[in-house]
């Protein structure tokens, strides 16, 4: 536990694909965009948000998806569990799971974090059940058995205003992300997949992945006018942005 509340931020994998998956039309080579999962260490407990990758996403050096290859990967070391206790932080410890939503790169580290309650939103949680094509939602990364806490729209998730849950739905029927208010009174929003990179937002056009565009939309206005607003945005899956993040150091 921690006087004061801390943001970290931690690789916990690689995502692959061309540039015109995250905006239309745009070409050229394939782009690596890490898997951000997030520890806020607070007085009242802690909380990740994102959990990364399941272990059938492993890979070795010798068996590495090809730089021009779509698709997801993580090497020893990176799971969430063991970036956790890089900075001394049991896996076991950890009391809150917020998932952005239950994409296989999102919660897949859940399942080593066994005495979290997992917060979700309700329509996200029901998507996910109604999924029965495999790949992008699979039970094995969201159902492990730790309790669920289904939401409804926002959650102040310690009652002090210092992490706020608030719906971001576009990308998936209820993605979420979190504003998290850093001691200093500067605002962090943890984007997730509601928007993939910071040229998304720069351009105000959605990414190709996204099931319903008019949310969507809405959830880009939102996100434009918190950065207005002084935020400080990380994107779900933005390899530029996350060149300036120092992982495994609190924020801020
Ligand atoms: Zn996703």
């Amino acid at each position: 536990m921690t006087d004061t509340m801390r943001l970290y931020a931690f690789n916990t994998g690689w995502f692959q694909c061309r540039p015109g998956y995250f905006i239309e039309g745009e070409e050229g080579d394939y782009l690596r965009g890490p898997v951000p999962s997030y520890l806020i260490d607070h007085p009242k407990g802690r909380a990740l948000f994102d959990t990364g990758m399941g272990i059938r996403y492993r890979r070795t050096l010798a068996d590495a998806l090809p730089p021009n290859k779509f698709g997801l990967q993580w090497f020893e070391g990176q799971e969430i569990a063991a970036r956790l206790r890089s900075i001394d932080v049991d896996p076991a410890s950890i009391d809150w799971v917020i998932n952005s939503h239950l994409h296989i790169d999102h919660c897949g580290g859940n399942a080593s974090l066994p005495n979290a309650t997992v917060i979700v939103q309700s329509r996200e949680l029901a998507a996910a059940q109604a999924t029965e094509e495999a790949g992008l939602y699979e039970a094995v990364d969201y159902a492990t058995g730790q309790p669920i806490r289904a939401i409804d729209g926002e959650l102040d998730l310690f009652g002090d205003g210092s992490v706020r849950i608030v719906p971001t739905y576009g990308h998936t029927p209820g993605h979420q992300s979190a504003i998290v208010t850093l001691p200093d009174g500067r605002e962090v929003l943890l984007a997730a997949d509601c928007c993939y990179t910071e040229r998304n937002l720069d351009l105000m056009v959605l990414q190709r992945a996204v099931v319903d565009r008019e949310a969507g939309m809405r959830t880009m206005e939102f996100l434009h006018r918190r950065r207005q607003a002084g935020a400080h945005i990380l994107f779900g899956h933005d390899g530029r942005q996350w060149q300036g993040v120092e992982e495994g150091k609190p924020i801020g």
